[in-house]
């Protein structure tokens, strides 16, 4: 029994790959622009700029395999596929080489993204929560511990909708690796134990619409699929 007023449901979480243990997701951190092809697209110098940072709460996060439906207040819902890190121990002013430590796995996610809302945020000089931190705008798969997987640092990283490849890129095109992104952010804030890392998206950033089906790949974390009702 708790000693809570009210219950405000479980345990954000996600299953860990072939096993029936589940990781705990704290909270969602998201890279902006960490793909060059990405940054020019969206109309950015990716030579330029520092690292940086929006959230996702942890109850955006959604299964994978699941089939959602198309989300309210947009007209523009983006896919971006990326690779998330997940941490297993935190810190703060981590030095990069010493940041692959505190990673406890990976997993394969997209990072939803009211386009339209964002865009109308980016002119007004306001913040992005609205197109970014919306209810299922966080689909990740199961995660694979690093300890199995290794630290990917290069290898696809692809998205498909309705079988027709749209974004299709390389780990090895980050601008910042993932052990320079934990280190950036440990220096901004403290990492936590559940803490996840989406790292940013390559190219080919799109619209999809209502009966539309995803499928994102990252080589050697996993394959992420999301249906959107018709
Ligand atoms: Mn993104």
């Amino acid at each position: 029994m708790s000693n809570y007023v009210i219950d405000i449901g479980p345990q954000p979480s996600l299953p860990v790959a072939g096993s029936d243990k589940r990781f705990p997701v704290g909270r969602i951190y998201c890279v902006g622009r960490n793909y060059a092809d990405h940054a020019r697209e969206m109309g950015h110098d990716p030579d330029r700029e520092a690292p940086f940072f929006f959230m996702k709460p942890a109850n955006a996060i959604v299964q994978n395999k699941a089939s959602l439906s198309y989300p309210v207040g947009t007209k523009e819902l983006h896919h971006e596929i990326e690779l998330v890190i997940a941490i297993g121990k935190g810190g703060k002013n981590i030095a990069v080489d010493k940041a692959l430590g505190h990673v406890w796995g990976y997993g394969v996610g997209l990072d939803m993204t009211r386009r339209d809302i964002q865009g109308e945020a980016k002119k007004q000089g306001r913040p992005w929560e609205m197109g970014k931190s919306f209810d299922e705008s966080a689909p990740v798969t199961a995660l694979r511990p690093a300890s199995e997987i290794g630290h990917p640092a290069k290898g696809a990283i692809t998205l498909k909708v309705n079988g027709q490849v749209k974004q299709s890129g390389d780990l090895a095109m980050q601008i910042w690796n993932v052990p320079e992104q934990i280190s950036y952010l440990s220096h901004l804030i403290t990492l936590q134990p559940g803490d996840l890392i989406f790292t940013g998206t390559p190219a080919g950033v799109g619209p999809i619409k209502p009966g539309d089906k995803l499928e994102g790949h990252v080589d050697g974390v996993g394959d992420l699929i999301i249906s959107y009702k018709g």
